[in-house]
């Protein structure tokens, strides 16, 4: 339920109907927008009776928000969320997320000279897969504690935030002390358990669509780890199955306005997912761009041929230096900052 409180209410008036509410056992979740100040109401909410609420002079409507996702919801917050990754990144609202990186990651001296390049054409994060949720149990899987090590340390040397896939709860306090922003791969989109655990801490949580999710299932894993008190949820969209065999995945591109006009969180596109082939990535980089999305995230390895993971859709370094300088002119076009 929402509550539209005007915006010359005195706090003893806000405080005074939000007592009243709480003491009904529902919780409150205040937002300060531009024209109004929004309360937003969780919980057995079927116990409120609307005219109760509007008995209040500072109110101005209440409604009963019928989307099953509550705090996801654009109702609930009605400006833009801006996350902040830290290291002076943010994403969201005019802030852009440019995060690239290899699939996995496989060696120090590579991984650190591959973070250079990346942030000198542009990049303001590194990803790059430790734990690697991989099809077949024969492949590799990733070199677990020392990829996250060899991580930090390229962020030492460039000072990029760190984004990488945690794959189950058994690993959440070491990658609390070890990411700047964990993902959650589509594989683990529903994966409920792990969703409550990062829940439950403040850590940025990228979390990518499942495969074969509908919008609505993925706003509803982001409910999940929003209900545990942590605001810090940024979605990403990697394609998603359909009967087009032409490449991995088919680019949602839709999902863009979709999610922005139903959520306040933002939304980044990962291309390398959704096309498998490297040639598709930049034009559907540059597309994403034009859609108003929040951020890209992009594979990039020196050596694509060589890569132990995701090589045929991994850019070179050279290739994202250019795609970069378009990103770059199409980010003024939209307003957003890297
Ligand atoms: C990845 O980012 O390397 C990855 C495995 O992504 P997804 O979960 O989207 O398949
Ligand atoms: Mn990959």
């Amino acid at each position: 339920m929402i509550i539209h409180i005007s915006q010359n209410s005195s706090e003893n008036q806000i405080d005074e109907i939000t007592q009243f509410v709480e003491s009904m056992g529902l919780n409150v979740h205040r937002s300060n927008g531009s024209n109004r100040i929004i309360l937003g109401l969780t919980g057995d909410v079927s116990k409120i009776d609307i005219n109760t609420l509007k008995k209040y002079n500072i109110v101005e409507d209440v409604y009963r928000i019928t989307a099953p996702y509550k705090k996801a919801n654009r109702e609930f917050h009605e400006a833009d969320s801006v996350i902040d990754i830290g290291d002076g990144v943010k994403v969201g609202g005019d802030h852009f997320l440019m995060c690239a990186g290899p699939c996995s990651v496989e060696n120090e001296t590579d991984t650190i000279e591959l973070a250079k390049q990346l942030k000198d054409a542009g990049a303001n994060s590194l990803r790059g897969g430790a734990f690697k949720p991989r099809t077949s149990p024969y492949s590799f899987q990733g070199l677990g504690v020392e990829g996250l090590r060899i991580l930090n340390e390229a962020k030492k040397e460039t000072g990029l935030p760190i984004v990488s896939e945690l794959m189950g709860t058994d690993h959440l306090d070491t990658f609390v002390d070890m990411v700047d922003v964990i993902q959650i791969g589509a594989r683990n989109m529903q994966n409920f358990d792990l969703l409550k655990a990062v829940g439950q801490t403040d850590k940025p949580v990228l979390l990518k669509r499942g495969m074969s999710a509908t919008i609505e299932e993925w706003l509803m894993s982001a409910e999940y780890i929003l209900a545990g008190g942590n605001k810090n949820v940024i979605f990403c969209e990697r394609g998603i199955r359909t009967f087009e065999d032409a490449t991995r995945n088919t680019l949602d591109i839709q999902a863009v306005p979709v999610v922005q006009k139903e959520s306040h969180l933002p939304i980044v596109i990962d291309p390398s997912h959704a096309a498998g082939i490297r040639y598709v990535i930049p034009s559907m980089a540059k597309s994403a761009v034009m859609s108003g999305a929040n951020g890209l995230q992009i594979e990039v390895h020196q050596n694509p041929e060589k890569a132990w993971s995701d090589g045929q859709q991994s850019l070179t370094p050279e290739e994202f230096k250019n795609l970069m300088e378009t990103i770059k002119i199409l980010l003024k076009i939209e307003g957003k900052t890297l």
